[in-house]
């Protein structure tokens, strides 16, 4: 047992070793996988429970790599906030989906997903005012989706980089709401517009009473703080129905469409079935 025991750790050794190396390879791989034209956005649309209709989408970044092939974001993104190349496709992530939504003859709105290295770049948000100038994306129609752990290591400068953002004109939506250490606590402490409730509390809300429970209390939090709330990763209409009767204000999940290539939305962008 002992020496199958050493087996197993050094098998597991031998595992870790590729890890280590696969994730240095696609450190290095990262850094010019931008210049490279091997990143791109996909679009999922946010609805308005009540009336169904798409309000806005959310810019998801998408990384085929040459020899891998599609890489996960959950995979790529804590690489690329390590190594800072974050700094640079988190620049062309917002570049490139505020480019796109200025192109829309519907005012929708377009939500960018922000890393905490961005928010703690002292350039960030002469980045976005840049970026907003320069696409002429009206700022309201923008929206900074952030996890509070993106916030905690450093409360005041992110404090400071929020209420400076906000004064630019764009919202700010708290991301992954449920899933940090202290959400309460920083709803109270940040600026937020909008909060997103995890996707792993909205799965089954319908079937399961706690889970039910929880979706019911962030939506009374929400009411009481004036904010709306948006639903993620809602698959089922069962879901969905639970989430209307508890009066959610917006749902995002694959149930009204998957992340997508933005021309597959065009009827919703540009009010016809073709741009
Ligand atoms: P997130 O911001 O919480 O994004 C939502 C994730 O849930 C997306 O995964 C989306 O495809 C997935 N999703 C949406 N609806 C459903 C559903 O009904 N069911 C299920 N099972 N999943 C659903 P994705 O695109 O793989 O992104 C994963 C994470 O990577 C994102 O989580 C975000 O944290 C990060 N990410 C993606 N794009 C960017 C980006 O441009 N910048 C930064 N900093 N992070 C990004
Ligand atoms: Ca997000
Ligand atoms: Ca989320
Ligand atoms: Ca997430």
């Amino acid at each position: 047992a002992k020496s199958e025991g050493r087996g197993t750790y050094r098998f597991f050794e031998a595992r870790m070793g590729v890890e280590v190396r696969e994730r240095r390879m696609l450190e290095h791989d990262l850094r010019h996988a931008v210049a490279r034209g091997q990143m791109h956005l996909v679009y999922q649309p946010q609805t308005d429970v009540g009336s169904g209709e798409v309000i806005g989408f959310e810019a998801l970044l998408r990384w085929k790599h040459p020899e891998r092939g599609f890489v996960s974001p959950a995979v790529f993104i804590p690489i690329a906030e390590e190594s800072d190349a974050i700094l640079r496709i988190g620049e062309w992530v917002l570049r490139e989906a505020c480019r796109e939504a200025a192109t829309w003859p519907r005012p929708l709105s377009i939500a960018v997903n922000v890393s905490a290295v961005q928010i703690h770049s002292p350039h960030f948000v002469g980045l976005v005012h840049e970026v907003l100038l320069r696409t002429g994306l009206a700022p309201h129609r923008l929206e900074v989706e952030v996890t509070e752990t993106a916030l905690i290591s450093d409360p005041n400068r992110a404090l400071l980089t929020l209420r400076q953002l906000k004064a630019l004109g764009l919202r700010i939506a708290m991301d992954d709401f449920g899933t940090g250490y202290s959400s309460l606590s920083n709803l109270r402490s940040f600026p937020f517009d909008k909060i997103k409730i995890d996707q792993s509390f909205v799965r089954s809300v319908d079937s399961n009473e706690q889970t039910a429970a929880i979706v019911r209390s962030v939506l009374g939090l929400g009411r009481g703080l004036g904010l709306p709330v948006l639903a993620e990763g809602v698959e089922t209409e069962a879901e969905l129905g639970f989430l209307a009767a508890e009066q959610c204000h917006a749902a995002q999940g694959y149930l009204m469409g998957r992340p997508s290539p933005i021309d597959r939305f065009a009827q919703h962008t540009h009010g016809t079935a073709q741009p």
